[in-house]
């Protein structure tokens, strides 16, 4: 029983987390009535891209699918299955969209398919040295973001790691945070 309380059920389709007590209460996502599954180690995180380094949002226009991401902190953390808000830094900071990992960190070398939306072709052999995961978008609201501003105005989104060190790919997130965020983005979408 002691287990059963720590575990997790998560929605399919819309990526809200709930604790087993609410699942006790109702088997149904209490955001889009989904059947809930249940999830042996589901954590919440966030990937941070630079526009500049990357270009994510030409390469989303072409494929909304799945895409490969390093994973170069939290490598024994992150694991199949967990969740993720991926964050654009630069002018419109923000999330862009949010996906499930749907693979184990692995060291691999990149999608080739990937590769010309790098700027700098050396940035490339960063995923022969680093673990790796691959990524399917759940959704993709690169039309209306959840912007940095209104993150930093909200009194659970304001301590998000990604915005008090920005540095780097791999950011934690809490379950509070994750939840206010799939919160936000149904209420605007
Ligand atoms: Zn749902």
């Amino acid at each position: 029983m002691e287990l059963m309380l720590e575990a997790e059920f998560a929605c399919r389709k819309c990526g809200k987390v709930v604790s087993f007590k609410q699942y006790a209460v109702d088997r149904f996502c209490p955001s889009c009535g989904t059947l809930l599954r249940l999830r042996l180690h589901p954590k919440p995180w966030v990937f941070q891209f630079n526009p500049a380094v990357y270009r994510w949002f030409d390469r989303i226009k072409e494929n909304r699918e799945t895409e490969q991401w390093l994973t170069s902190r939290y490598v024994k953390d992150i694991r199949e299955g967990d969740k993720v808000a991926i964050w654009a830094s630069g002018e419109k900071a923000g999330i862009y969209a949010i996906g499930e990992i749907v693979t184990n960190p692995r060291k691999s070398s990149l999608n080739p398919e990937q590769e010309k939306y790098w700027t700098n072709i050396n940035d490339i052999s960063k995923f022969r040295e680093e673990y790796s995961v691959v990524i399917k978008y759940l959704k993709v609201i690169i039309d209306r973001p959840l912007l940095e501003d209104e993150c930093r105005k909200d009194p659970i989104l304001s301590d998000m790691a990604v915005l008090k060190q920005p540095q780097g790919t791999n950011f934690i997130l809490t379950k509070k945070e994750w939840n206010k965020i799939i919160e936000l983005i149904d209420q605007e979408h």
